[in-house]
C-alpha cells in the first residue's frame, strides 16, 4: 500500500482493509472484486491482486520461512523476501533498496549499472558478504539507514560516517558520480478511444486485452494507439505511470439493437456498480462524463 504515496495517506485505507480481512486466511476466502474494492483509490492494483493471490498460496501451504520460497509468492520481489527472510527468520541474505545501493557502491567504490541483471548480481552479492554475519537483520537494516541518513545523495556527511578511511569513492573524488544515474523511463503518449456501449442504462465493459495500461482489468472496448505527439482533439487526459494518456470518447448511439456481441468476458453493468469491478480512476472518469 505504501509504494509512491506517504503512510498518513494509505493508514485509513490499511485500517479498513484489516478490519475487512482481519487475517490471511478471511483474505484468501474473500472475493477478489471486495479485495479491489477495499483498495481502489490507492493505485497500482496490480498489488492487491497479488496480495490476494498470496494469501490463497499462504492458506493452503503456511507461511513460507526461507528467501527462496517467498520469493516465489505472488507480488514478491528480492527486496520484500529477503528482508522478511533475514528480518523474521535470521537468514543470512542482504537487502538492496536506493538507500543500500547508494551506500554500497560508494564505499566500495562500484561504477555498476545496478538497474540491469549483471550489476544488480554484482550489488546483490557485496549486501550478501555483509549479511553473512550472526545478525542480517540489523546489518540489512543498517545498510539502508546508512544511505537515508548519512550516505546521503547530495552532501553526504562523510565526517560522521564510521567507513570514512575505506571508503573508495571518498578516497578516489567521484562520490556524486556514485551511483550511477538510472536513466529515465521514456514518457509514452497514447490516444485511447474507449467505446461505451450504452443499453438500458447499462455499459459494456471486457476485460482489457489491447492496451498497456490497466492491462487484464475491466476496461472499455476500443482502441489504444502509441502517438508520437499529442493529439489535437480528445476530451481528457490521465497519467498511469510512464503512459500518458490521451481520452477520446465514442459513445455509440445504439437504440435498443444489440449491436455488440459481447466476447465471452464482458458485463453490461449499471454505472454505480463500477466499482464491483474497476476501482480504476481512469474508468471513473469515463463514467462521470457519460449521460445515461
Ligand atoms: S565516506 Fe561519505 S561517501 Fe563514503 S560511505 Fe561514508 S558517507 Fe558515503
Amino acid at each position: 500500500m505504501l509504494q509512491q504515496t506517504t503512510v498518513k495517506a494509505v493508514l485509513p485505507y490499511y485500517n479498513a482493509f484489516l478490519k475487512q480481512f482481519p487475517d490471511v486466511n478471511a483474505l484468501s476466502k474473500a472475493k477478489e472484486s471486495d479485495v479491489l474494492k477495499m483498495w481502489a483509490g490507492l493505485g497500482y492494483y496490480s498489488r492487491a491482486k497479488s496480495l490476494y493471490k498470496a494469501s490463497q498460496v499462504i492458506a493452503r501451504k503456511g507461511f513460507p520461512d526461507n528467501y527462496q520460497e517467498l520469493i516465489q509468492l505472488p507480488g514478491l520481489g528480492p527486496y520484500t523476501s529477503r528482508a522478511i527472510a533475514s528480518a523474521a527468520f535470521g537468514e543470512k541474505v542482504g537487502v538492496l533498496d536506493g538507500n543500500s545501493i547508494r551506500f554500497l557502491s560508494r564505499v566500495h567504490g562500484l561504477k555498476l549499472e545496478w538497474w540491469k541483471t549483471a550489476g544488480r548480481n554484482k550489488l546483490q552479492e557485496f549486501a550478501d558478504r555483509w549479511a553473512d554475519c550472526d545478525d542480517p537483520a540489523n546489518i540489512n537494516q543498517a545498510l539502508m539507514e546508512m544511505g537515508a541518513t548519512i550516505c546521503l545523495p547530495q552532501n553526504p556527511q562523510c565526517m560522521l560516517c564510521p567507513f570514512l578511511k575505506d571508503c573508495q569513492a571518498k578516497k578516489k573524488g567521484f562520490i556524486e558520480k556514485l551511483p550511477l544515474k538510472k536513466p529515465k523511463r521514456e514518457i509514452e503518449t497514447w490516444l485511447w478511444q474507449p467505446l461505451v456501449h450504452l443499453q438500458e442504462g447499462k455499459v459494456l465493459i471486457v476485460k482489457n486485452d489491447y492496451a498497456p495500461f490497466l492491462k487484464d482489468q475491466w476496461f472499455l472496448p476500443g482502441k489504444a494507439k502509441r502517438q508520437k505527439t499529442p493529439p489535437q482533439k480528445y476530451d481528457f487526459t490521465h497519467t498511469i505511470t510512464h503512459h500518458k494518456i490521451y481520452v477520446k470518447l465514442r459513445v455509440p448511439i445504439q437504440k435498443g439493437s444489440r449491436t455488440v456481441t459481447p466476447r465471452a468476458e464482458a458485463h453490461w453493468i449499471s454505472p454505480n456498480h463500477l466499482n464491483d469491478y474497476s476501482p480504476a480512476s481512469l474508468m471513473k472518469k469515463v463514467f462521470d462524463r457519460v449521460k445515461y
